[in-house]
C-alpha cells in the first residue's frame, strides 16, 4: 500500500464509511458534499482525443470503454440515473472553452472522464474549469491515468473519485455513493476524497462479467468513428507481463466476449450500409487469443459480401504461415508488432519473451502476403546502451523486419512494474506524461537525440514532422458572421479592421482544436501577441497553427514575444515531442508564413534562412504552367480557383503529383473545391469522413 501524503488517509480493506472519516462538526452526514437528487440524474462520459496537428482529420476517438461503462450503469433498472456520453461531434472538435460549456450546458451531476496519457491534462483542465462554472459537479476519473500509484492524479483538486482497473463493476456503486443515496461503497478498488484526506481502497476489485455487456455498437450507444472505423475488443486481457505495460495489470486474466456478441458486431460491420471500412481489433495480441482462427475464418466468410480492413497487434514470433494466409483472406491490411530490441539483457529485463529472429520470420511471412507491417523499437530500456540500440537499427534494417519502423522513447508509466522498480533500477523519468525515461544506469540523458536522430537516418524517415495546415480561403465554409457557425476551425483576422475585437470571446468559445489564426495585413505587433495571449489563456490545451500573410516579414522578436505570451509547456504535444526538439521546445503553436514564390532556390533559402528556427514558409504562386510549377518548391500554396485553372485543373495536379510526390500533403489550395479535388487525387479523406471547416473572417 502506497503513501499518499499527509493529506491522505488510506485505508484497505472492509467497505467503506465517510462518516468515520468526517472529522468536521458541521459536515453532512455523509463524508463528501452530495449534490441534491434530483430525477434523472446525469452521469456524462467524456474521452478527450488525442491532440492532432490537422483539424480536418478527424481522430478515431471511438468512446468503447465508455461505452460498456454507460451499458453497466443502465444494467439495473433505476429511473433516476441516467448515461450519456458526450459525442464525437463535440470532443472531437471543440477546443477547451467550447467542451467545458458544451458539459455544463447539459447539466451532469457527474462528469465520467477516461484518462489516457495524452489526455489526462487536458481533461483535468476542463474538470476545474467545469467546477468553476458548476462547482457541484463532481468528477469521476478512469482509465489507464488512474492508478494508486499516480499521486497528482489522485490529488487533483478538480477531481472528486477514481476507479482502478475496468470500470464496469463498480460504475454503478461509485455513481451512487458519489452522490450519496448510499452510506457505503460496498466495493473495491477506488478512491474518493474525504474532509480528512482521501480514502484509497487499493483491495483487488471483483471483475465484469462481460456477458452481462452486450457491444455498446448494438444499441447505438456509441458509433463507428466519422472514418469509418470500428474498434473491437474481442478478448479482454493478456498472457505476457511486458514490465513497462500496466494493461495486464489492470485486466490480470484473459477473459473472452461473448461469440454471439461479437458476431453480432460483426454483422453489423459488414453490413451494406454500416460505413464501417476497417476493424481495428484491440486484443493487444491478437494472435494469441484461443478463438482467434475461428474469429478469422468467420471474418473471411462476411468478406465475400463486402471487404472490411483489418488492422490488429501481432506478436509475430508466434505467427504460423497458415496463420498469415488465414489474416491476409480475413482482409488483414496492416499490423503492429513489438520487437523492442535485440538487446537481449533488456529484453530479459523488460520481462519480454521471444526471438528477434521469430519476429523477423512472422514479418517476412506478413510483408509476403502484401500486410503493411509498423514494427515498434524502445529507446532507454534499462540495461540497454546507445550501442545496443545502434545494434537493434542495424539488425532491423538488415533483417528487413518492417514496412514502417516506429521508435518509441520508454514510458514509465503509472500501475508498471517498472514504475514500481524505478529506483532500484536506477531509472529517472518525467513525473508528467508521457512520463519518458531521462536516464537509465547504461543510457545518459544526453544519448537519447542523437539515437533517435540516427533512427531518422538509418530509416529515412521524419520524427519531427509538422504538416501545415489548411490555407483554404474561399468556398462554402467561409462565413462573416459568428452566428453563422456551430464552431470555427480557422480565423482570418484582417489586421486593418478593428472588428476582430468584439469577435474574441465568441471565437474564444466556438473554435476547434486544433485552430488557426491567419492574420491579415499590416503587421501589428502588440495587438497580434494580445490576441494570442488571450486565446491561449482560455484555450491552453489547444493545438495552434498561426499564419502570416502579411505586407512586410515579421521581426524574430515578433516570434518569442508571441511565444511568451501564449506558449504552454505543458502541452502535451511539447512533452510528447521532448526527446526530439530538446527540453523547452514548443510544437503546440506553429507559424507559418505565406510569401510570393520567387521562383528560385536560392532566394528561397536567402529569405526563409533567418526563420528556420522560428516558422515555415510557404511558397505562394498562381502560376500554372508546367515551367514555373516545374521550379516550385513545398509547402506551396496555389491562389488561383478552379475557375482560373478551368477544366485544366486536372493537368495541373498531374504535373504537381510528377514534381511533388514525396509531399501531396504540402501542395495546398486556397479555393476550398481545389483543395478538396487534391485531396481526393492522393487518396486523402474524402469530405464525409473529415471535419468540414469552418471559417471566419473579420
Ligand atoms: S505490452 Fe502488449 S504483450 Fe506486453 S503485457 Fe502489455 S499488452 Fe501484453
Amino acid at each position: 500500500m502506497k503513501n499518499h501524503g499527509p493529506a491522505t488517509q488510506v485505508r484497505a480493506g472492509a467497505n467503506f464509511n465517510p462518516k468515520r472519516y468526517d472529522t468536521s462538526p458541521e459536515n453532512s452526514v455523509r463524508g463528501h458534499s452530495a449534490p441534491k437528487v434530483t430525477v434523472m440524474d446525469k452521469v456524462l462520459f467524456v474521452q478527450l482525443p488525442p491532440p492532432r496537428f490537422s483539424f480536418s482529420e478527424a481522430p478515431s476517438n471511438i468512446p468503447l470503454a465508455a461505452g460498456f461503462l454507460s451499458i453497466a450503469l443502465h444494467a439495473v433498472i433505476d429511473d433516476t440515473l441516467s448515461g450519456e456520453i458526450l459525442e464525437p461531434a463535440i470532443v472531437d472538435v471543440f477546443a477547451d472553452q467550447g467542451i467545458v460549456l458544451e458539459i455544463v450546458k447539459r447539466q451532469p451531476v457527474i462528469v465520467a472522464m477516461t484518462l489516457y496519457v495524452w489526455n489526462v491534462e487536458r481533461s483535468l483542465f476542463l474538470a476545474s474549469n467545469i467546477k468553476k462554472l458548476a462547482p457541484d459537479t463532481k468528477i469521476l476519473v478512469g482509465g489507464p491515468e488512474v492508478t494508486p500509484d499516480n499521486n497528482w492524479v489522485i490529488t487533483h483538486p478538480a477531481v472528486d473519485a477514481g476507479v482502478f482497473g475496468e470500470g464496469e463493476s463498480r460504475i454503478r456503486p461509485l455513481v451512487t455513493f458519489l452522490l450519496g443515496r448510499r452510506e457505503e461503497a460496498g466495493t473495491a478498488g477506488f478512491f474518493i476524497k474525504v474532509p480528512a484526506g482521501i480514502h484509497m481502497d487499493t483491495r483487488p476489485h471483483p471483475q465484469w462479467d462481460l456477458s452481462l455487456s452486450p457491444y455498446p455498437y448494438l444499441d447505438k450507444t456509441i458509433a463507428p468513428s466519422r472514418d469509418g472505423t470500428l474498434f473491437l475488443e474481442t478478448i479482454r486481457g493478456c498472457p505476457f507481463r511486458c514490465k513497462y505495460c500496466y494493461y495486464h495489470k489492470a485486466f490480470n486474466n484473459i477473459r473472452t466476449h461473448p461469440p454471439g456478441s461479437i458476431e453480432k458486431v460483426l454483422d453489423l460491420a459488414y453490413s451494406k450500409d454500416s460505413g464501417v471500412n476497417e476493424i481495428y481489433l484491440m486484443d493487444p495480441t491478437f494472435n494469441v487469443g484461443q478463438g482467434f482462427r475461428g474469429l478469422v475464418r468467420s471474418m473471411t466468410i462476411r468478406r465475400n459480401a463486402r471487404d472490411v480492413a483489418l488492422h490488429t497487434e501481432l506478436r509475430a514470433d508466434l505467427l504460423s504461415r497458415e496463420d498469415v494466409i488465414l489474416l491476409k483472406d480475413a482482409g488483414l491490411r496492416s499490423a503492429e508488432v513489438g520487437l523492442q530490441t535485440v538487446n537481449p539483457l533488456a529484453l530479459k529485463h523488460a520481462g519480454r519473451t521471444g526471438d528477434p529472429e521469430h519476429v523477423a520470420r512472422g514479418v517476412e511471412w506478413l510483408k509476403d502476403a502484401g500486410i503493411e507491417v509498423t514494427t515498434g523499437i524502445i529507446l532507454g530500456l534499462p540495461n540497454d546502451t546507445p550501442g545496443g540500440f545502434t545494434r537493434t537499427l542495424e539488425w532491423l534494417r538488415q533483417a528487413g523486419a518492417y514496412s514502417v519502423v516506429h521508435p518509441f522513447v520508454l514510458s514509465i508509466l503509472p500501475g508498471t512494474d517498472f514504475r514500481t522498480e524505478a529506483e532500484e533500477l536506477g531509472i529517472r523519468f518525467h513525473s508528467r506524461p508521457p512520463y519518458y525515461v531521462r536516464s537509465t544506469r547504461t543510457f545518459a540523458e544526453e544519448d537519447f537525440q542523437p539515437a533517435l536522430l540516427e533512427c531518422e537516418n538509418v530509416f529515412d524517415m521524419e520524427l519531427d514532422y509538422i504538416p501545415p495546415p489548411s490555407l483554404v480561403d474561399r468556398g462554402p465554409s467561409v462565413v462573416t458572421e459568428l452566428d453563422m457557425a456551430a464552431y470555427l476551425s480557422k480565423w482570418i483576422v484582417n489586421l486593418d479592421s478593428s472588428s476582430w475585437l468584439r469577435s474574441l470571446p465568441e471565437v474564444i468559445r466556438k473554435a476547434s482544436d486544433p485552430f488557426t489564426i491567419w492574420f491579415r495585413g499590416t503587421m501589428n505587433e502588440r495587438m497580434m501577441v494580445d490576441l494570442l495571449h488571450e486565446f491561449a489563456q482560455a484555450n491552453p490545451h489547444t493545438c495552434l497553427h498561426v499564419v502570416l500573410e502579411l505586407a512586410d516579414l515579421p521581426g524574430l522578436q515578433f516570434f518569442d514575444k508571441a511565444l511568451y505570451a501564449a506558449a504552454h509547456p505543458d502541452h502535451y504535444l511539447n512533452r510528447a515531442y521532448r526527446p526530439v526538439y530538446g527540453e523547452g521546445a514548443i510544437i503546440s503553436i506553429n507559424f507559418w508564413i505565406t510569401w510570393p514564390d520567387p521562383g528560385n532556390a536560392e532566394l528561397r533559402g536567402r529569405v526563409s534562412a533567418a526563420y528556420d528556427s522560428v516558422a515555415g514558409f510557404v511558397w505562394e504562386t498562381s502560376r500554372i504552367d508546367e515551367e514555373s510549377l516545374s521550379r516550385s518548391s513545398t509547402p506551396l500554396l496555389f491562389s488561383g480557383s478552379i475557375t482560373d485553372s478551368g477544366s485544366d485543373y486536372r493537368k495541373l495536379f498531374e504535373i504537381l503529383h510528377e514534381i511533388h510526390a514525396g509531399r501531396p500533403e504540402e501542395v495546398l489550395f486556397r479555393d476550398a473545391l481545389l483543395q478538396e479535388k487534391w485531396n481526393a487525387s492522393f487518396g486523402k479523406a474524402s469530405p464525409e469522413s473529415s471535419l468540414a471547416e469552418t471559417i471566419l473572417v473579420t
